[in-house]
């Protein structure tokens, strides 16, 4: 076992009211539920996911993979500096290894993270046994604790269905935004019976329902709580936004001294606007909007 008291968390996360009247004037009550305060480096529903693996790491070197943006990656860099705990991460796109590191990957670099940079063909296949191998093989890092991407395995399932055991009885409805899933999946086991989970990708596909039941099979074996997806929210994918996007999330970080992580929780947020608009949430609902991220602030030397 590693000693994880680098990682010291803020736990439960704050739950707190918010005002404002696209919510108000429909009878709805928004609470935000602040994970991005649970750590200032490993931040949101990043501890929660990534806690459980490092320790189960047990000092082994972690290998895990990521976008050229990953938040994830950048979480598990942090980690890996906080514990002194080797990290290595393979990056989607051979073609980015003759380019200056953009802002994300260069933090990760300067938290001690080695980069390893994989054509997407590879990429695509790196959960194949033997895809996987010689990529570790490549990397020298056929001992590591593999983490993978996104986060999402059974221990991180489990590490987030105590973000839904803090919100038992505290809401009707849990909006998050998802990417892997892996957050809902477990978030929504955590739920009492008669709240909902709701969830809003930020990727494109609609793979995301088949991929949940997965990760639910896998960590509890079988379906837990009750959640489902909207699919209209992810402004054409993974960190592509829109002048509107942009817009409603500086409005809203205006308007309420919230900061407005952009890949994720934004979109989340003009979900449930939108969706409240709609007249979709019961006068009387209590609604916890989860802030699973905090914007990301790339150092300039
Ligand atoms: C990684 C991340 C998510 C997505 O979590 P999944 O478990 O992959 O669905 C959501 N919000 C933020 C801010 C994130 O960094």
């Amino acid at each position: 076992m590693t000693s994880l008291d680098a990682l010291q968390p803020n736990l439960p996360s704050p739950l707190h009211h918010i005002e404002d009247e696209r919510f108000g004037r429909r009878g709805v009550r928004l609470m935000v539920k602040r994970d991005d305060l649970i750590h200032p480096e490993l931040v949101g529903n990043k501890w929660r996911k990534l806690a459980p693996n490092l320790r189960a790491a047990a000092g082994r070197q972690v290998v895990t993979f990521g976008g050229a943006y990953s938040n994830h990656l950048r979480a598990t860099a942090a980690a890996g500096r906080l514990l002194g705990l080797p990290t290595i991460g393979v990056v989607r796109g051979e073609e980015l290894a003759d380019r200056p590191l953009n802002p994300s990957l260069a933090r990760c670099a300067a938290d001690g993270m080695r980069l390893r940079f994989v054509a997407r063909s590879t990429y695509r296949h790196k959960t194949d046994p033997e895809t996987l191998a010689a990529i570790l093989r490549t990397a020298d890092a056929e001992d590591a604790y593999v983490v993978p991407e996104g986060g999402s395995n059974s221990l991180a399932v489990r590490g987030c269905q105590e973000l839904g055991e803090e919100l038992r009885g505290r809401a009707d409805v849990v909006a998050l935004a998802c990417g892997t899933g892996g957050t809902l999946a477990g978030l929504s086991a955590g739920l009492a019976p008669g709240q909902r989970a709701l969830g809003v990708p930020v990727l494109r596909g609609g793979f995301l329902t088949a991929e949940v039941h997965a990760l639910q099979q896998r960590a509890f074996g079988g379906p837990r709580g009750d959640w489902s997806l909207d699919d209209r929210f992810h402004f054409g994918g993974y960190a592509r936004t829109t002048p509107e996007l942009d817009a409603f999330a500086e409005e809203f970080e205006q308007r309420h001294g919230l900061p407005v992580e952009r890949l994720y929780v934004a979109k989340m947020l003009y979900g449930l606007v939108t969706l409240a608009e709609e007249g979709a949430f019961p006068r009387g609902a209590t609604l916890a909007a989860v802030i699973t991220g905090a914007p990301f602030a790339a150092v300039t030397t």
